[in-house]
């Protein structure tokens, strides 16, 4: 019968970009997110040429996408081409998603929220009261200063392999809350309920230069860099008396999650997205 031909709806179409992009779980994530909630969707991982990023969003935009995920190296430029920045995106000074509404783009940073759902819902440890540190002053940390300081905790420490990088740090973000910065070595009121690993060591076989005196028999040890078995963080750590050390697989998840949710309005589950994200991890090191 003629004009009774019903076609299915074209699904919205995410993407997350970067540069190389082969290694993102993002796709994956995203795909078990959308079985489990019964949203359909397609996502895809695109590499962006390093000097075509806003050329390569603006395609995926007008060919119906409706919004991505960014990665390395292009957070800051995230941030840059977008309409309109949310303020964890402003805060950061990068982006890790966007949604696209209206022919704008709009800047989101789930990180440092997707860190901080990750130790409070997952792993059941309250952030408030507690005495943090955080080691790195690079993107991550960066991400980290406002839902760290949102979850009113005793205290909040910075310590990064270059002091200065965290005393700049320390003044951009003043306006957010009192913390202290410093280099590794003369950091104060040690030890930490705490310990929070935002540097890229891991990433290098490469332990940061702390002392053990960080830790105490009750410290979360928590390296952002995640695979099988512990990081070098992870064994000093605990070989210096830190009570349980965990890595950041489900910080991917649920900054994932968070995403999901901006995009699609429905929260997915993440328990078990960690769960087989975790088994299917290449060794560390
Ligand atoms: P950046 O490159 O912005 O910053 C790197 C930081 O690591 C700097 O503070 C740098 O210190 C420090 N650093 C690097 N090597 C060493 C070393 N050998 N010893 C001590 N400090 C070192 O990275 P990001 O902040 O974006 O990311 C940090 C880590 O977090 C990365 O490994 C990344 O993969 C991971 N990550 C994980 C996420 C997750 O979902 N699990 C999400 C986002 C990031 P300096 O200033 O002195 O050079």
């Amino acid at each position: 019968m003629k004009g009774r031909l019903a076609h299915a709806p074209e699904p919205d179409r995410y993407a997350v970009f970067g540069n190389p992009v082969a290694h993102s779980r993002s796709p994956g994530i995203h795909a078990e997110f959308a079985r489990m909630t019964g949203e359909t969707l397609e996502y895809q991982s695109i590499e962006s040429p390093l000097d075509g990023f806003a050329c390569c969003v603006r395609t995926f935009m007008a060919g119906g996408g409706r919004g991505c995920n960014v990665t390395t190296p292009f957070k800051l430029q995230a941030l840059a081409i977008a309409d309109e920045c949310r303020p964890h995106a402003a805060m950061a000074g990068a982006a890790n998603c966007l949604k696209f509404e209206d022919g704008r783009i709009i800047a989101e940073n789930f990180d440092g929220i997707g860190l901080v759902n990750d130790i409070r819902r997952n792993l059941g440890y309250e952030i408030a009261g507690r005495n943090v540190l955080l080691l790195g002053a690079g993107g991550a940390v960066r991400g980290a200063i406002l839902p760290f300081l949102e979850a009113r905790p005793a205290r909040v420490a910075i310590a990064n392999r270059c002091a200065d990088e965290a005393l700049s740090l320390k003044a951009a973000f003043a306006n957010l809350g009192a913390f202290e910065a410093s280099g590794f070595d003369d950091v104060e009121g040690a030890p930490f309920d705490l310990v929070v690993n935002a540097t890229s060591a891991s990433l290098f076989g490469q332990l940061p230069a702390i002392p053990a005196r960080l830790f105490h028999h009750d410290t979360l040890a928590y390296d952002l860099v995640y695979g099988k078995g512990l990081t070098p963080f992870m064994s000093f750590a605990l070989t210096s008396g830190a009570g349980r050390a965990v890595d950041g697989v489900g910080m991917v998840v649920e900054q994932a999650a968070e995403a999901f949710a901006w995009w699609r309005g429905v929260r997915p589950e993440t328990g078990t997205v960690i769960q087989s994200l975790q088994a299917s991890l290449p060794q560390i090191g």
